[in-house]
């Protein structure tokens, strides 16, 4: 599937804010938003004032960016949410959240969603003991996803390991690091997901 292979930062520029999407980095001076925090282009540093559905396609812009999911697919993510019961914008993050590469990152096992999802793609992951190389999968309650027995000993997962010990894990996903193992113990709800967007201004932009 085609991905997004230009220059990341320009991305947090264009959303006016750091959606950390390169890891370690982000936390350092060589931030390009820190460095440059106004949007890309010849007009970046000009007055931007927003319309109504500027603002709603720029949460859209930026949910999908955070997750790195295409327009097409995410535009199936939205059509999953309204299927559910519940409150549509909710569970579009929810279903997000519930993606592989992303619950491999809230482990720990990648610095960003990108090196997790490469984490996946790689064959280093299994859910309940199955491998699993799809990004997108949609994990479950009650699911335990590990680290392949043979990839524990390689550095590059070691070092992602290293730096990311001290991260906070979210209330639905029970980790142990040291075991390179974590168990989805409940749905996440809005308040555990931790990303800057208003979900409520996609529901309304897909809505039109
Ligand atoms: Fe965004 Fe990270 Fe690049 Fe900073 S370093 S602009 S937070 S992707």
């Amino acid at each position: 599937m085609a991905r997004y292979i230009g220059p990341v930062c320009r991305l947090c520029r264009r959303e006016g804010m750091k959606i950390f999407l390169k890891g370690e980095r982000c936390y350092t001076g060589k931030c390009g938003f820190d460095r440059r925090p106004y949007a890309p282009g010849q007009h970046g540093q000009g007055r931007r004032k927003l319309s109504e559905y500027g603002l709603q396609l720029r949460e859209k812009q930026k949910a999908k960016r955070i997750y790195g999911v295409l327009e097409t697919q995410f535009r199936n993510y939205f059509a999953e949410a309204e299927r559910r019961s519940g409150i549509t914008g909710e569970n579009l993050l929810m279903v997000l959240e519930l993606r592989l590469d992303n619950v491999v990152y809230r482990m720990g096992l990648g610095r960003s969603r990108t090196e997790a999802r490469q984490i996946v793609r790689h064959n280093h992951i299994t859910v309940n003991g199955k491998k699993v190389n799809i990004p997108s999968y949609e994990v479950k309650p009650g699911d335990i996803i590990e680290v392949k027995e043979k990839s524990r000993s390689l550095t590059g997962i070691k070092n992602i390991v290293e730096t990311t010990a001290s991260r906070i894990f979210p209330e639905w996903l029970e980790v142990n690091l040291d075991q390179f193992q974590g168990k989805v113990v409940a749905l996440p709800t809005r308040e555990q997901i931790d990303v800057p967007v208003q979900e409520t201004l996609i529901v309304e932009l897909y809505s039109k």
